[in-house]
């Protein structure tokens, strides 16, 4: 028991420090503070594989399902927002993937379409 809660806080520790490893900066400032925030708050969940694209994504009693390919997660934050919510970052972080590449053009810098 104390072997795995030893092995779970070095591996959040590990994801922290070294994720997400490069910053966007054609993303809108102040969805990238939102990012932040998301990213921090994901520090706190885990996620396991549920089979196929599926991943069940925890925290305590509460509980999410992430799909990465389909860019949706069951609380529909994400689908609602276009930015990637904390469920399916902790999804990413477990895959080495950079949650800023899932952030929608519309939230970039560079995009004629972009939201103010
Ligand atoms: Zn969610």
């Amino acid at each position: 028991m104390l072997k795995a809660i030893f092995h779970s806080v070095m591996k959040r520790i590990d994801a922290q420090e070294q994720w997400p490893a490069s910053l966007d900066q054609s993303i809108e400032p102040r969805i990238m503070k939102k990012m932040e925030k998301r990213i921090e708050k994901a520090s706190f969940w885990e996620a396991n594989r549920a089979g196929g694209a599926y991943y069940s994504v925890t925290h305590g009693s509460d509980a999410s399902i992430v799909t990465l390919t389909e860019r949706s997660c069951s609380c529909k934050s994400w689908e609602l927002s276009n930015l990637p919510y904390s469920h399916a970052i902790v999804v990413m972080r477990e895959e080495r993937l950079n949650p800023m590449t899932f952030v929608h053009d519309c939230y970039s810098t560079k995009s004629p379409t972009r939201i103010l």
